[in-house]
């Protein structure tokens, strides 16, 4: 006769012989022996392991009924009071974790005096919904946790399938980041930190040939942490001779629109999309511009100015990547990766077209409006 295993204590002599030939049968019956003892199910919040859950609570502090521990434990309102009664039945997923705050290094007791009664927290909002996991807070150091703006900046790269995302185009970046993601990477510009550097680079080295037709690159003057930044298009003959942009008589009428705005050729930061003289002042050809605006990326995103304005059409239209007329662009703000733009005309148009000026002065209100609103806030 083989040994009775324990499980079958109690059991009816004809009930032990049929679990001694099928195990399921063995466990069905073993837990009807308890159902039958015990009761249904094992109360909520209780001890985890059934083998706890015959021990009186005095004898596992995570056996202790939930309303008692939060009174010794750090409050944490919605989640420790639990002032209904805990229905019997299964525990939700991650349930057992709650009330469990007891092995938080932390939740030392807020020591009430033995003659005062703990006192009742006020009513608690509804639990989470059972399939909240919810897990206490950590108050100690050894545990490490993500914070929620760490957790963000790592998502901040990855579009809702997990692609990454053009830098240049999300909103949630500083202008001065989305600018820096538009100059190559590859590009020796990519890891430079001064306009210094950037005029050593400029200033010996060929992208296109122009760079190599030129007396001076031309690559900008003024403070190098203007609010205002002014392009224009490319240099001219008296610009390639100084080495500075609008130095000519554009760059003199340039000077006078600047002083009727109260504001100094030395406040702002003066540049153009070129940095090199087409001959004989043509237009800028595409190859060029592309070549050469990485360099004024690499400049707004180390200047980081409030606001810019574009002289004459093509340094607006090769900022925003259109083809328009000035009429178009001007009178109006853009929004160039978050900094506000204003286009107006071109000092050389006004010097051939004085009918501009008029035009011109109310782009140039409009920006000093708005200049004063982003500087002295
Ligand atoms: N015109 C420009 O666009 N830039 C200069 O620097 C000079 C004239």
């Amino acid at each position: 006769m083989p040994r009775r295993p324990p499980i079958f204590k109690g059991l009816k002599a004809s009930t032990r012989t049929r679990c001694m030939h099928h195990p399921l049968h063995a466990l069905r019956s073993a837990l009807a022996h308890e159902l039958a003892l015990y009761g249904p199910f094992v109360p909520l919040g209780d001890s985890e392991t059934p083998a706890e859950a015959h021990q009186t609570p005095a004898a596992d502090s995570r056996t202790t009924p939930l309303n008692a521990q939060t009174a010794a434990v750090e409050p944490v309102p919605t989640q420790s009071d639990d002032p209904a009664p805990r229905k019997r039945g299964f525990r939700a997923v991650g349930e057992e974790r709650r009330g469990v705050p007891a092995e938080a290094p932390a939740a030392a007791p807020a020591e009430p005096t033995p003659a005062q009664p703990t006192p009742v927290a006020p009513a608690p909002a509804a639990p989470p919904p059972f399939d909240v996991q919810w897990t206490p807070p950590v108050t100690g150091a050894t545990t490490p946790s993500a914070s929620p703006q760490a957790s963000l900046d790592a998502m901040a790269n990855l579009d809702l399938f997990g692609q990454e995302l053009d830098p240049s185009a999300d909103p949630s970046r500083p202008f001065w980041e989305r600018i820096h993601a538009l100059v190559p990477k590859d590009s020796p510009l990519f890891a430079m930190q001064s306009l210094d550097e950037i005029k050593a680079y400029v200033d010996n080295t060929v992208l296109v040939p122009i760079d190599e037709a030129r007396q001076h690159a031309v690559l900008g003057v003024g403070d190098p942490d203007a609010d205002l930044v002014i392009i224009g298009e490319a240099p001219g003959a008296d610009e390639d001779r100084t080495g500075e942009p609008f130095t000519g008589r554009a760059g003199q009428l340039l000077n006078k629109i600047l002083a009727a705005i109260n504001l100094s050729r030395e406040e702002v930061y003066i540049t153009n999309i070129l940095k090199s003289r087409p001959p004989n002042n043509r237009d800028p050809v595409p190859a060029e511009v592309a070549a050469h605006i990485p360099i004024l990326y690499k400049q707004l995103s180390l200047i980081k100015p409030k606001i810019i304005l574009c002289v004459g059409k093509t340094a607006g239209n090769s900022l925003l990547g259109r083809r328009s007329s000035l009429g178009a662009l001007r009178d109006k703000f853009h929004d160039y990766y978050g900094i506000p733009m204003v286009i107006t005309y071109h000092p050389a148009a006004l010097l051939r077209n004085p009918q501009w000026k008029r035009p011109t002065w109310e782009d140039m209100k409009l920006l000093r409006t708005r200049y004063d609103q982003l500087v002295n806030h």
